[in-house]
């Protein structure tokens, strides 16, 4: 390692710079094996963390082992087998022993145990041993190889066979790296007020205790604090970002107290649920403001997002600007047109070209669906300001598109959309005044997760539901017996003068055989299940000109029972409709499922929602995604359900990339550290825009972000 020039200590950059190769024992072969792991410097190792530890005060010997009882021994392998079983499994048979006595061990299907357990080996094996012929057996117990590793706690690394790499290896590599790093200690980027307030070990400590912790708690503070480093990274680029734009974008002052909200307010059959008034006062708050607004609107299916969304549109437009509605697919943006020109009907907008006149307001789609004169038509109308709110695809931010003043933009987002899309729309405004930018997902995700995903948003949450719900019935039904029940269930609501939608099978892979296998379930449930009911096919490959018609159909009560795909997921809202039935339930997300389902239960009657799915041959596997449907309605707790169910990985993809990765911090477990994070980010951000005052933590987030983070958050 490089003889210490600085004598300050060791920052993050400076243990990136030094090369792998100059620690003990890493020559050539190892140096080649190392970075096929994507470990090349010293920051890189000290950054491959233990996968998992071992405690040996934990350790039993072989001979106290007892049938039942979860046990850790420490081994060396004597003899290792492999056969071929009748039903073709592989059998891996071992025979291990400590100087107390000798035990047997089995895996069933895992063919490499037989290269990885070579004879001699010191292995720790942890497991319930079982009484089999007479003797104890260990079967498929977690092997952790320790090498020749002394101390309590055996740090165990990610091991990569491929590479040649092994855990004892690591630790030694880990050792003489961090041994290297006594003289000078290394960098803390964390005030010692923030330290002490959260309750942080300082960084050099932690990066000692987590490859060779003295005690299991000792490896927990250090875990605790180099997530909170990770979570402090992320938030302290979000929240510069977010005090960035609010410094440098000039905003418009929409005129909020104008006559159009109003009477939109006074033309509604119902009175605003108090959530819908609180956000729209948040959201007006905003837009009257100078700073150009970027909200994030959590809120449920059916919570009445639509109806905030419109009145924020329409401020733009009392104020003389437009407004624009982005929605993820075609399908979504037509119905969202539809919607909100049923809101808007018979709203009128002073009209310039005629003094004392009004003109009616004009709502336009533009999708790449419109094309030719109609295109170009609207077009001009929206660079000429004739329209007053445009709802679009993607379409609304391609090059051509021209607003004459583009004030408000919504973005129903649904996970589709990254910031990129939303800076694409935000420069559509009027010369360098930047419009006001709401963000809508239909699927709410946890409060700590919207922080990261959406950490350079505000956030509102419609957390409240329009009166006059009638809770909705879920039913899981496995096999084909119980399916009986929901078209029986069917039958009963269509006798009683209700609706139902049948959902078909979701197909990712291809539209096409979605569309085939709709018309299929379609003509079954004619002929079958369904028969002498009216009956419907609605998808996404028909021309929408039908797809209204049979819409319309439906809202009429002209039809009985919808089979769809997914194009109803979102927007379609017929009160009458009261059970729903999901074909292949288990095909579909968490979030799919409650969005679906949201298409019920808007009405006065009860609803139900049946959940089909085959049945499942390994009996008693479960199901944990249907058996969350059935569990709640709320989608709120679907979404932790969801975060718990599938990781954070997906929800991260479109936050940060790269080295700025979250290897220890999770979203889930670590709730209390992203928030303390978040604080600590915003106190050290008020009180030094530039982080002038902390070059380390600077620089630690230059040499971590991505250039497209680095470009937005340094060029001034
Ligand atoms: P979301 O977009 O959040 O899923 P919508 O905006 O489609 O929900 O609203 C769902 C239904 O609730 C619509 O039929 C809408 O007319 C109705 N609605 C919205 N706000 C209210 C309210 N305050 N009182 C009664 N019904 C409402
Ligand atoms: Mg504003």
């Amino acid at each position: 390692m490089a003889e210490p020039i600085a004598p300050g200590p060791l920052t993050l950059r400076e243990l990136s710079e030094i090369g792998i190769d100059r620690l003990k024992g890493v020559g050539d072969k190892k140096l080649a094996s190392l970075r096929e792991v994507g470990i090349e410097s010293v920051l890189d190792l000290l950054e491959t963390y233990p996968r998992r530890w071992v405690d040996r005060t934990d350790e039993c010997r072989v001979s106290d082992l007892q049938a039942g009882v979860e046990s850790l021994v420490l081994v060396a392998v004597r003899s290792v087998t492999k056969r071929v079983a009748r039903n073709r499994r592989t059998i891996v048979e071992a025979l291990v022993g400590d100087g107390s006595g000798r035990v047997h061990v089995v895996f069933f299907n895992q063919p490499w145990r037989e290269r990885q357990l070579r004879e001699g080996l010191q292995v720790a094996l942890f497991g319930k041993p079982e009484l089999y012929r007479g003797g104890l057996q260990l079967t498929n117990p977690i092997v952790d190889l320790i090498g020749d590793r002394t101390g309590r706690i055996v740090p165990i690394y990610p091991q990569s066979e491929k590479a040649a790499l092994s855990t004892w290896e690591i630790a030694g590599w880990v050792e003489d790296a961090l041994r290297r790093c006594e003289a000078r200690g290394v960098a803390d980027p964390v005030p010692a007020g923030v330290r002490q307030r959260v309750g942080l070990i300082d960084r050099h400590q932690a990066l000692k205790s987590i490859h060779l912790p003295e005690t299991m708690a000792d490896k927990a503070q250090a875990r605790r604090r180099l997530a909170f480093d990770e979570l402090l990274r992320v938030q302290t680029v979000l929240v510069m970002r977010k005090r960035r734009l609010e410094r440098e974008s000039r905003g418009i002052r929409h005129d909020v107290s104008g006559e159009l909200t109003a009477r939109l307010r006074a033309s509604l059959p119902y009175q605003l649920t108090g959530a819908q008034s609180r956000v729209v006062a948040e959201i007006e708050a905003d837009l009257a403001g100078p700073h150009p607004m970027h909200r994030l609107l959590q809120g449920d299916v059916g919570s009445g997002k639509t109806l905030v969304a419109v009145s924020a549109l329409l401020a733009a437009v009392q104020g003389g600007h437009q407004g624009a509605l982005m929605a993820p697919t075609e399908v979504l943006a037509e119905q969202h047109a539809a919607s909100v020109r049923s809101l808007l009907q018979g709203v009128t907008v002073p009209d310039p070209g005629n003094l004392f006149g009004d003109r009616p307001l004009r709502v336009a789609l533009l999708t790449n669906r419109v094309a030719g004169n109609e295109r170009r038509e609207i077009l001009t109308a929206l660079a000429e300001g004739a329209v007053d709110i445009a709802i679009g695809t993607h379409a609304l931010i391609q090059e051509g598109v021209q607003f004459h003043s583009l004030g408000v933009v919504v973005v129903d987002e649904q996970h589709r959309f990254g910031v990129e899309q939303r800076a694409a729309l935000r420069s559509k405004g009027d010369g360098d005044l930047v419009p006001d930018v709401l963000v809508m997902t239909a699927t709410p995700i946890p409060r700590t997760a919207a922080m990261t995903v959406y950490g350079d948003l505000d956030v509102s949450v419609l957390d409240e539901m329009p009166p006059g719900r009638t809770p909705i019935a879920t039913h899981w039904a496995e096999g084909p017996l119980l399916q009986q029940a929901a078209w029986a269930a069917v039958r009963e609501e269509v006798a009683g003068g209700r609706q139902a939608y049948v959902v078909c099978p979701l197909i990712e892979e291809s539209e096409k055989l979605e569309v085939a296998s709709a018309q299929e379930t379609f003509e079954w449930l004619t002929l079958d299940e369904l028969k002498g009911l009216k009956l419907a096919l609605l998808h996404g490959r028909m021309p929408t000109s039908e797809k209204e018609a049979t819409m319309d159909r439906f809202r009429r009560g002209e039809v009985d029972v919808l089979v769809a795909t997914t194009v109803i997921e979102v927007g379609v809202d017929v009160p009458n409709a009261t059970v729903m039935v999901i074909l292949d339930a288990d095909r579909f997300g968490i979030a799919q499922l409650h969005q679906l389902r949201g298409r019920v239960g808007r009405g006065e009657h009860r609803s139900h929602c049946w959940l089909l799915t085959q049945q499942n041959a390994d009996s008693g596997a479960g199901n944990p995604r249907v058996e969350a449907l059935v569990a709640t309605t709320d989608g709120f707790e679907l979404a932790e359900v969801d975060l718990e169910l599938r990781g954070e990985g997906t929800l991260m993809n479109t936050a940060q990339k790269g080295r700025s990765d979250l290897r220890l911090a999770s979203l889930r477990r670590d709730r209390e550290l992203v928030v303390q994070a978040r604080a600590a980010a915003f106190e050290l951000v008020d009180n030094d825009p530039l982080l002038d005052t902390n070059p380390i933590l600077l620089d630690e987030l230059r040499l971590l972000f991505t250039a497209d983070d680095e470009a937005f958050l340094f060029k001034s």
